[in-house]
């Protein structure tokens, strides 16, 4: 008798653990991703023969005004699928000629925009971006084919099907679905974009731009459809002096916004898609190469770019051709539709996860200076059951050590020494979620 209710309480604490830790929606999302619906909408955008910023706007079949008609379709038909839970709608910008050697005529730069407002937090806002736009090898050629199926129709058709998976659920924050113009010409669209969700007042949680996610066949001959990259930069370009000063004396020299969303969509992934390998890149972008992620950053907003582990440049901003008995061009062959899958499902349980939790604690204060240990202090978060403190060695790229505690806002871990980690805490809701964790920005004396 004694036995059987041991192992009755054993199972309860067993299930409560686990059910803190996942939610099986989020397996359900994994799941609904499809592969052949990604291959359809990158078929559909290659098939526009080219979506060049500069090119045509008025053909129904050909250039990128038929293309950003197209997205705004998608996602109408997404909207009513869902009871009109999206707000789809163009953001646009005018770039005149000359603004730089790319933009040879004047352009109205169009952005196509669906909105998922969340229920608990509307101004609270999660973006997964794509590009519209494509190019060949010279920039100001916005006639010649174009197809742009991983540079990127991939990244474009992603965020679509994201939408047509999260759409099914209501969130507490707000989640977008972004196609970005202009890219290619100096990442027109993103700067439009972020100027519009300042003027609007967006409380951005992160940007994922998500740019190439559809190539495993790396120019260096590797094949691997299970690393990705995150690219985030360490410390905010809007950082003032004096919080590049304090950095010297408090640490937090790759710790910035950034930063930690991008070891939030790590930790996600380890959780719910163990088989992947996402790479933490401890920088903006390539190397002196960029993305629509940059511009939100530059406005001082959280942003990453997810991609591929492996990039082809002979399938990246080419002429179609053959040369030298090498096929050039970014077409759709090439495209691994069951890895840009993969790809979006990182993207949605990001989302998803973000979009159930509690905000972040918007104050953390850290103390412990000639102490044997190291005492965290926050702000309270309303809708928060408890928090998690998490602190790692300073030279680890993730948060490997974490500590729950209840709703309290203030806690000291015991014998841990202040100055051999890093120290961060996150706000954890009902379900488990997690807001993004938060580097101290205070000083407890
Ligand atoms: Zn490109």
């Amino acid at each position: 008798m004694l036995m059987k209710l041991y192992l009755t309480l054993t199972c309860f604490i067993i299930s409560t653990v686990l059910t803190a830790q996942t939610d099986q929606r989020i397996y359900d999302i994994i799941d609904a991703v499809s592969a052949d619906r990604i291959e359809k909408d990158i078929a559909t955008l290659a098939g526009f023969g080219t979506r060049h910023t500069l090119s045509d706007t008025v053909s129904k079949t050909r250039g990128i005004g038929a293309a950003r008609r197209w997205i705004k379709s998608e996602f109408e038909a997404i909207s009513k699928d869902c009871n009109n839970c999206l707000n789809v709608f163009y953001q646009k910008d005018l770039v005149e000629k000359g603004t730089n050697q790319r933009i040879v005529k004047d352009v109205m730069v169009v952005n196509v925009v669906a909105v998922q407002k969340g229920t608990k937090y509307p101004n609270s806002y999660i973006i997964m971006s794509g590009d519209i736009d494509s190019r060949v090898s010279d920039p100001t050629d916005y006639t010649s084919d174009s197809p742009g199926a991983n540079d990127n129709a991939s990244g474009m058709a992603g965020a679509i099907e994201a939408a047509r998976v999260l759409s099914k659920y209501t969130f507490e924050h707000s989640v977008v679905y972004l196609g970005l113009s202009g890219e290619e010409q100096g990442l027109f669209g993103g700067k439009g974009f972020a100027a519009y969700a300042k003027e609007n007042n967006w409380d951005i949680i992160g940007v994922l731009n998500n740019d190439m996610i559809g190539n495993i066949t790396g120019v260096d001959g590797v094949i691997d459809n299970r690393s990705f990259r995150i690219f985030s930069e360490p410390v905010p370009p809007t950082e003032t002096e004096r919080q590049r000063n304090a950095r010297r004396f408090y640490g937090g020299e790759v710790d910035g916004i950034s930063r930690q969303l991008a070891r939030y969509v790590h930790n996600t992934v380890e959780t719910y898609m163990p088989e992947m390998n996402p790479m933490m890149i401890y920088r903006l972008d390539r190397f002196g190469r960029g993305g629509h992620h940059r511009p939100f950053n530059d406005a001082g907003y959280p942003g990453i770019r997810i991609m591929e582990a492996h990039e082809n440049y002979t399938q990246q901003h080419q002429d179609i051709r053959t040369e030298d008995g090498i096929e050039y061009g970014d077409k759709l062959k090439f495209v691994n539709f069951d890895y840009a899958k993969k790809l979006t499902a990182v993207n949605a349980i990001t989302m998803a996860s973000l979009a159930w939790a509690p905000p972040s604690p918007k104050d953390v204060g850290i103390g412990g200076i000639v102490e044997p240990s190291a005492k965290l202090e926050w702000s309270k978060v309303n809708d928060a059951k408890g928090y998690k403190i998490y602190w790692r060695d300073t030279t680890s790229p993730t948060w490997d050590h974490s500590r729950y505690v209840d709703d309290v806002t203030t806690f000291t871990l015991e014998g841990i020494v202040i100055d051999n980690f890093f120290f961060g805490v996150s706000a954890v809701g009902e379900k488990g979620h997690e807001s993004v964790v938060v580097f101290p920005n205070k000083i407890i004396r």
